[in-house]
């Protein structure tokens, strides 16, 4: 795993940086040749639509954008804040992330 994207999937994180600082969300898709990553319910952008054919209609749509994945921090649960994480073995051969401040377990 990259250093960059320390994040993955479905993963609660906070953003620390930009308009949206203070919020937080779980991943919902991870873009790794960009760097970035789209966070549940951050970030909303309006964008106009045209309408296309009879099919749909135009109007604004509101959709997630991209956020640099350097703007968010995993966030733990227990601890409530953006936290640094470590990595160690779990049931042996595993390798989990845990939360430094508190030893919970990140990857269940
Ligand atoms: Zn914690």
């Amino acid at each position: 795993m990259s250093v960059k994207c320390h994040v993955k999937k479905n993963d609660l994180v906070m953003v620390v940086r930009g308009k949206e600082k203070g919020k937080s969300g779980r991943i919902l898709r991870v873009l790794p040749e960009k760097e970035k990553v789209i966070v549940e319910k951050i970030n909303f952008v309006k964008r106009h639509s045209r309408p296309h054919g009879q099919q749909r209609k135009g109007g604004i749509l509101e959709k997630e954008a991209p956020l640099h994945v350097s703007n968010v921090m995993l966030l733990c649960e227990k601890c409530n804040k953006p936290i640094r994480m470590g990595h160690r073995l779990v049931e042996g051969s595993k390798k989990a992330r845990f939360c430094r401040k508190c030893g919970e377990i990140l990857d269940k």
